[in-house]
């Protein structure tokens, strides 16, 4: 069976973009994750009351995020990768934040979420393709007779890695670890790139 390699993408290939955001904004709130508030849709809303409270346009945004690059050495590892197999990044991130990082790394396929903009080019709203994403994305590679090999570092990705055929965490938490020992940690690219070709067909 011809595998497929489902990739997160903050924290995996790239920084956290909220966090960095927080940081060249200095906008502490926007620093809050799933972690603190679990409910994604109040989350959101935060996020984007924030931008507004603060008149940050999406322009300004993605000027932030011109400013960051992927994290070091992954552009090395995800060419090589994408010379093993083929490869999806399966991202909770949107893709009018995404293009600028997705270019440095060579433009993969990205499966994520959009934004709604407004006239002016305020974030006005935003759009989840679909609930439960990435363990769907899994599902449906399943359904075309992929083999499905999965890597992330949080609790975001464990339903995703939980449906593959293999999952992996990189670089995760102590918490997630804890919680999830069925699947098995890499702390390199070295480490995860030898983890997922073990998985291979
Ligand atoms: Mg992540």
């Amino acid at each position: 069976m011809p595998s497929v390699t489902c990739l997160d993408l903050e924290g995996v290939l790239t920084p956290e973009v909220w966090i960095s955001v927080a940081e060249k904004t200095g906008i502490e709130k926007l620093r809050l994750t799933t972690r603190d508030i679990s409910d994604y849709d109040e989350l959101m809303r935060m996020r984007l009351g924030l931008l507004d409270q603060n008149g940050l346009k999406l322009a300004d945004i993605q000027a932030v995020i011109r400013t960051l690059e992927p994290l070091e050495g992954a552009k090395e590892f995800l060419d090589r990768l994408r010379s093993l197999c083929q490869v999806i990044i399966l991202s909770d991130t949107y893709y009018e934040f995404a293009g600028p990082l997705m270019e440095m790394l060579g433009r993969p396929v990205l499966f994520c979420n959009s934004l709604v903009i407004d006239a002016a080019g305020r974030v006005a709203d935003y759009r989840l393709r679909q609930k439960d994403g990435k363990r769907m994305a899994v599902k449906a590679l399943h359904s075309l007779k992929f083999k499905v090999v999965a890597a992330g570092d949080s609790y975001n990705d464990t339903a995703m890695l939980g449906e593959a055929d293999a999952g992996i965490l990189f670089q995760p938490p102590d918490k997630v670890i804890s919680q999830f020992p069925q699947f098995p940690v890499t702390r390199t690219y070295v480490e995860l790139l030898s983890e997922i070709e073990k998985n291979l067909d």
